[in-house]
């Protein structure tokens, strides 16, 4: 069977294999610059109303993440409230429970701003 590529298309395949596998190791040796560059983490999230520009922070990318796996769309000062009932209230708490308790200070937050503002 007949090639369809000619040996100078395979062989600068060959070469862009090779840098891309290279680019990989160095990332990875770096630090993982994607994983971990910057992102942008609005403090009160733009979902609950955060769209001013002072509600900004800039975290690294899985730290960021990790925010946000824990603490969803919590606020620093709901965060706190969360880890406060978490961690000293010495109770078990399925991933369910965590979710209702997010939610719980996430209303209270909200209603504590709505009034703050009238
Ligand atoms: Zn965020």
């Amino acid at each position: 069977m007949k090639r369809t590529t000619t040996r100078k298309e395979r062989k600068q395949r060959k070469r862009a294999r090779r840098r891309a596998v290279k680019a990989k190791l160095l990332k990875r040796k770096n630090g993982g610059e994607e994983r971990h560059g910057p992102s942008i983490h609005h403090i009160l999230p733009w979902a609950r109303g955060g769209r001013d520009g002072n509600n900004l922070v800039t975290l690294p990318r899985s730290i960021h993440e990790a925010w946000h796996h824990i603490f969803d769309l919590l606020t620093p000062l709901e965060a706190v409230v969360f880890i406060g009932i978490v961690f000293l209230s010495g109770q078990t708490f399925t991933m369910k429970d965590l979710a209702a308790l997010r939610t719980f200070i996430m209303e209270r937050g909200a209603e504590r701003r709505k009034q703050e503002s009238s």
